[in-house]
């Protein structure tokens, strides 16, 4: 049986990729092994949102090289989309798949071991008209459920290389939603998260016949679905239908990732945002006046080029005043092809990291206070293996939470009884 192996960087869109062209393969007979066994064909699943991910697909795909001189390497995802050359001009690799044709990923790498020819199959992402339906052909290895719905974004934020990595706005039809959906829960999977490029602009490409309201309805009414959860979305695109849901059905989970990326609004103009920080503080209050427990969480920014002290100051100023369960702190990562990366103003590195520093230092604080909320209370945690063996677990707003339980509890709904901070999470106590 010949075998494969993957890596993947980057986001939960390109995980549940990764695990798309895993059933591929599977399906052709392939065995799936670990990245650093024997194989005979490799895939390397890169990403391109920063220059530090750029740096790790180059050197993973190295690996692959090195790990099996004579097997196929086959490279996709982001980094190639945007950089084919630069990858085709690694030394060993033998496929250069974009970020479409994934369906083709097997005959792809058979073709190139076949000829012994490198095989460029990197299309022009910005006439991709089609959403790229790969059915999930094997159930992944782990307790949560990738389920991508939508492809693409067509927001050109200033410092962001995705939209010419992804290409226009794709939407997954309901019909293929609902069927992947049922499929997952079929092979015993309890959450089922929802993720796109541009999660919120779902159903944007297909005349309004559908929203991301519709999506999530469309995904409750599986039978046998005991949680959703939505991946990162665009403020301004959280919909009145999307928070009545959430306060309608507790299946549907109270947290929601909105990335704020700066709390300044010179700043957030020059980023192409369309948002303003009253705007965004407004529709964060609204939403945890209507559910209670909602975990906040968000991305921002630091040393966005041209960014002063002074607008810096009311980033923290603004992050501090708005009760984040957690913020995930990025130093601005000069990215060649977007507009940012001519901007006049390059913040130094050494004080992009004096910025993130700060901020860091108030998302701890901010995480620390939102977890301490919730000690004395009884949530529902869905658990998983932990890496050093035992169990933790999620609540639906996002809580990591720590028990004494074997792995036996791993895939299991449980009510338990939190008792304080632990590590980065809560403590806590089956109840029931
Ligand atoms: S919304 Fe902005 S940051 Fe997000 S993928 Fe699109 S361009 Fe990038």
């Amino acid at each position: 049986m010949p075998k494969v192996a993957f890596t993947t960087l980057g986001c939960k869109v390109n995980q549940f990729e990764t695990e798309a062209m895993e059933g591929l393969f599977k399906a052709r007979g392939y065995e799936v092994v670990a990245f650093d066994q024997p194989a005979d064909v490799y895939v390397v699943n890169t990403c391109s949102v920063t220059h530090l991910g750029e740096r790790k697909s180059r050197q993973l795909i190295r690996r692959a090289v090195r790990t099996a001189p004579g097997a196929t390497v086959v490279v996709t995802g982001c980094y190639a989309q945007v950089s084919p050359g630069e990858v085709e001009a690694i030394e060993g690799v033998d496929v250069i798949v974009g970020t479409q044709d994934r369906q083709r990923i097997v005959d792809l790498a058979e073709e190139a071991a076949a000829s012994r020819r490198q095989v460029r199959a990197v299309g022009d992402i910005m006439a991709a008209a089609e959403f790229e339906d790969i059915p999930l052909l094997a159930a992944p290895g782990r307790t949560r459920a990738f389920l991508k719905i939508q492809e693409g974004c067509a927001n050109f934020c200033t410092y962001c290389i995705i939209p010419y990595a992804r290409g226009p706005l794709r939407s997954r039809p309901l019909a293929s939603i609902g069927r992947e959906a049922a499929k997952f829960v079929a092979a015993g999977f309890q959450e089922i998260v929802l993720t796109g490029i541009h999660l919120g602009a779902y159903g944007q490409d297909l005349g309004g016949a559908a929203t991301l309201t519709d999506a999530v309805k469309t995904v409750l009414a599986v039978p046998g679905v005991a949680r959703v959860r939505l991946g990162s979305l665009e403020s301004i695109e959280v919909s009145d239908g999307l928070i009545a849901l959430m306060h309608e059905d507790e299946r549907l989970c109270p947290h929601l990732h909105l990335p704020l990326q700066a709390g300044d609004d010179a700043v957030l103009a020059a980023m192409n945002r369309h948002y303003t920080t009253a705007g965004y503080r407004e529709l964060v209050r609204g939403i945890q006046s209507r559910v209670p427990d909602i975990a906040i969480t968000t991305d921002i920014i630091v040393g966005f080029p041209g960014e002063t002290a002074e607008q810096f100051a009311n980033t923290l100023a603004f992050a501090a005043g708005m009760d984040f369960a957690r913020i995930h702190v990025f130093p601005y990562s000069r990215r060649k092809g977007t507009p940012a990366a001519a901007f006049p103003g390059q913040v130094a590195e050494g004080e992009k990291k004096r910025r993130a520093g700060a901020l860091q230092e108030l998302a701890d604080r901010q995480a620390a206070a939102f977890h301490e909320r919730f000690v004395g209370r009884e949530l529902a945690v869905l658990f998983e293996p932990a890496a050093g063996g035992g169990v933790e677990g999620l609540t639906g707003n996002y809580l990591r939470v720590y028990v004494d339980g074997d792995r036996g509890l791993a895939r299991q709904l449980r009510r338990v009884r939190l008792q304080g901070l632990h590590r980065d999470g809560l403590w806590g106590e089956i109840a029931d």
